[in-house]
Formats: structure tokens, sequence, C-alpha cells
């Protein structure tokens, strides 16, 4: 027991032989003595529960000053107030330090609370690239300030793992990032940065890639027409050229099935869509690409089978869905050397909507799974040349499955064969969900969805 307590019973024991030495040495009953000794006793501790009340309501006033147990509180007390002056002392200096940090940011940082997402703070960056004034629109909903459609799909998505480019509100030449990430209970941090310089590069690499295989293109028709009629010649040069000229077509060919898938990225990455967004009797599509995949197949003779439920239906665009899906059937067509068996299927789950192709190829090692969207990315070249192949088919179902907010999912074993499952958000099934024709999502050339 502490010093404090000791001194506590101690008054209690001397209040109560004072009670009955005033018995002895006065008229006055046992029971009176003790009640003055308690009232006492009482007084003394409603005395310093008024004072530590009135210190506690008046912050400034001194520790007030007591004896025992009493005295004890009062110090643990103090000491518990400096600590906490203290702690608020170095939060409000961190606090501080953290202001003018987020203030020197190039970034602009806006912090948002509540479900309306209202302004709370905002650095200075802010004001410049989302024009936002403080403290005008403090306490004011960033929807009201912020108006681009995008801009309130991504902020009420959820999707913190991915930002949106966009124009600046304030000045439409300024190419912005954002980025909004929740960080504590019902508050959201909304990053903005500037990268109109990389944008810019962007569309110098997109235009040059769309430009010189547009001017290839007329060359490589020329150069394909004349071979083809060399070949098809009966002269005696046709035929001691024969050879040459089977190789200089088949390149040719090659370089054209290049431009072509070249250009066809050029348009998906331009958001330019191959067609109009619709539902798309899916099962009807891929009958006909499993047909031409058994052409295709021909005298390997895969087994190729096809398990599609022919009441569902996405919308989106049919052409590119077209190409997405031909792209990963033919794809397990050629790289399934022997005969082997082929899946197809399109089906529903809780998880949503997907198509699958299966193949018993010759698999895909591990180290390759990450790279094989990248453009001309192939485990094999030669073997991918000889197949007729371009290296150019995975970039293009991935762009295209991003359009349609659906992910490419690929499983390899070598030696056993591969999954490749495109995998669709079940809203995928119903209109209002999907890019518009006001170009709300990704249609529009000017608002993209960044992973
Ligand atoms: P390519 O025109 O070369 O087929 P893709 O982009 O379609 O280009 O595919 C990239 C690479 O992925 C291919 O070169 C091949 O190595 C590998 N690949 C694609 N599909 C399969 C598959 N079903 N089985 C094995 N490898 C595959």
């Amino acid at each position: 027991m502490s010093s404090p307590w000791f001194q506590e019973i101690w008054r209690i024991v001397g209040l109560l032989v004072a009670a009955l030495l005033g018995t002895l040495l006065t008229n006055f009953s046992l029971s009176f003595c003790l009640l003055l000794a308690v009232s006492a006793y009482l007084i003394r501790h409603l005395r310093n529960l008024n004072n530590l009340q009135e210190w506690l309501s008046q912050k400034k006033t001194p520790v007030p000053d007591a004896v025992g147990i009493w005295g004890e509180v009062f110090y643990q007390l103090y000491r518990l107030q400096l600590r906490n002056r203290k702690r608020k002392r170095k939060l409000a200096t961190m606090l501080k330090h953290f202001q003018r940090s987020t203030a020197a940011m190039p970034d602009a940082a806006v912090v948002l609370y509540g479900g309306g997402r209202e302004i709370e703070w905002i650095n200075k960056a802010a004001t410049q690239l989302l024009g936002l004034k403080t403290p005008q629109d403090l306490g004011q909903a960033i929807t009201n300030l912020i108006r681009a459609p995008i801009f309130q799909q991504y902020l009420y998505s959820g999707d913190e793992k991915n930002s949106i480019k966009m124009p600046s509100p304030s000045d439409s030449n300024i190419m912005l990032r954002l980025h909004i990430v929740p960080y504590s209970d019902n508050r959201h941090l909304l990053l903005a940065r500037d990268v109109t310089n990389l944008h810019r590069l962007e569309q110098i690499r997109r235009d040059f890639v769309a430009n010189v295989s547009h001017e290839l293109r007329t060359p490589l028709t020329v150069i394909a027409g004349f071979t083809e009629t060399m070949l098809d010649a009966e002269d005696e040069f046709s035929k001691q050229w024969e050879r040459p000229l089977q190789l200089m077509a088949q390149q040719t060919t090659r370089m054209q099935r290049i431009v072509d898938d070249l250009l066809l990225l050029s348009r998906l990455e331009s958001d330019i869509p191959m067609g109009k967004l619709q539902q798309v009797h899916v099962a009807e599509i891929l009958e006909s690409i499993a047909e031409e995949a058994r052409i295709v197949s021909g005298d390997i003779a895969h087994e190729i089978t096809l398990d599609a439920d022919p009441d569902l239906m996405i919308y989106g665009i049919p052409e590119e869905l077209r190409s997405v899906f031909s792209n990963l059937v033919f794809n397990a067509v050629r790289y399934t050397i022997t005969q082997g068996k082929i899946q197809i299927r399109w089906y529903a789950d809780v998880d949503g909507i997907h198509f699958s192709v299966l193949d018993t190829g010759e698999g895909i090692a591990p180290e390759h799974l990450p790279r094989l969207t990248e453009r001309f990315y192939r485990v094999d070249v030669a073997r991918s040349r000889s197949q007729g192949g371009t290296g150019l088919g995975l970039a293009i179902v991935k762009h295209v499955l991003n359009r349609h907010h659906a992910n490419l999912h690929i499983e390899s074993t070598v030696g056993e064969g591969s999954l490749f499952r495109c995998d669709f958000p079940l809203s995928s099934a119903q209109q209002l969900l999907l890019p518009d024709d006001e170009g709300m999502m990704l249609n529009d050339e000017e608002y993209e969805l960044v992973s």
C-alpha cells in the first residue's frame, strides 16, 4: 500500500481516537462524537471534490493544494494533464509539418470526408490543378466542383487500385492522373498529378505507329499483288523464281498481318470503337469461330468442343469481342501441335460471366505468363512466326477486355496445356453499366482508366 493510503488510514484512526477522547472528556455520547468525526471527514472530501471540479472546469487554474490521498490524486491528474499537453503540442507540430510538406507537393491533394465526399482540406497544387478554392470550397461536395462523369463514377466505385486520367477541370490542356484512397473512417485522400508531358509522348508514339503502319499498307498491297501475279504466271521466269517468289509472298502476307494488327491496336488505344455498342449474342459468334477453328485445325483434327449458354448475352462491341474470342481460340489451335483437345466455354457463375479456352497444348512456363500480353512478346519467336503469329494477338485481347471492364486470366502447365479465361463483370449483362454513347467511360479519348 502506498504512503498516501497510510496517511489516509491514520487520519481515519485519528478521527476515531478523537471521537473516543471526546466521549471520555466531555458529556457527549459516543455516537454523537462519532457523528462529528465522520462529518468532519466528509466535509474534507466534499471540499476537495469541489476543488477538483473547479480545477477541471477552469483549465488555466493552478493545481489545488491538498494532502494525503487527495494530494496524490491531484498530483497524478496534473501529470496526466502535462503529458496530454506535451502530446498535443507534438501532434500539432507534426500536423503543421505534414501540412507544410503536402502544401509544397507538386501533386494536388484533397481530403474528403463523409458519404457526400465533402472537401475538408486542400493543398496549394489543388487550387492550380483542380481549380479548387480555399476557403470557399471547403465543406462543399467535390462532385459539385469536378463534374466529369468518369470522375463521379470513379469516386464512388471504391476502386482504389486503379486511377483515372482526365483533363484538368480548370485547364483542358492539362492532363491529370487522379487516384483516390480511403484512409480512415469515412475519409478519402484524392491525389492528382500532372501527366501532360507523358500523355503527349504517348500520343506521339501512338500517332507514329499508326502513321507508319498506314504508310506501309499501300506498298505492301502492291508488292503482294505483283508477287501473286508473278507466281500465277506460267512463263519460264516464274518457274525459275518460284521458291523466292513464294517466300516473298509469305513474308508480305506476314507483314500485312502485322500492319493490320498494329492499326487495330492504334484504333483500340485511341478509343475509336470498332463497331456499335449493343447486346452481343456470344454463343452464335462462338459457334462460327469453333467451325472456323475446325477448318484451320485441318489434318491435325483437334477435338474442338463448344459449351456455350445460348441465353447468356452481354453488352459490348461485337467486332471487338469476336477478335478476342477468335484470337484465343486460334492460339489454342496453333499451339496445340499434336492432336489434342480444345474446350471452349461461355458461362456465368456468381463471380461473373466467363469465356474460356482450355487446350492440351504445349503449355507456357510460369516466367512468361506475366509478359504474354506485351506487344511482340512471344515464348518462341521462330515458332510463332512459323505459325503465322504476329505477337500482337494477346495485346489486342487485353485492350479489348479493358474496354469491356473484363480481365484476362491465364493458367498454364508446360506439357499439359493452357487455360485462357476472360472474366466479364456480371453487370456486363446490363446495358447501363457499360460504356455509353456519350463516352462516359472508356470510349472518350480524353478519359482513360489506368490500372
Ligand atoms: P502470336 O501471334 O505469337 O500467337 P499472341 O500475342 O497471340 O502472339 O501470343 C503471344 C505468345 O503467347 C505466343 O507467341 C505463344 O508463345 C504464347 N501463347 C499464346 N496462346 C498460347 C496457347 N494457347 N498455348 C501456348 N502458348 C500460347
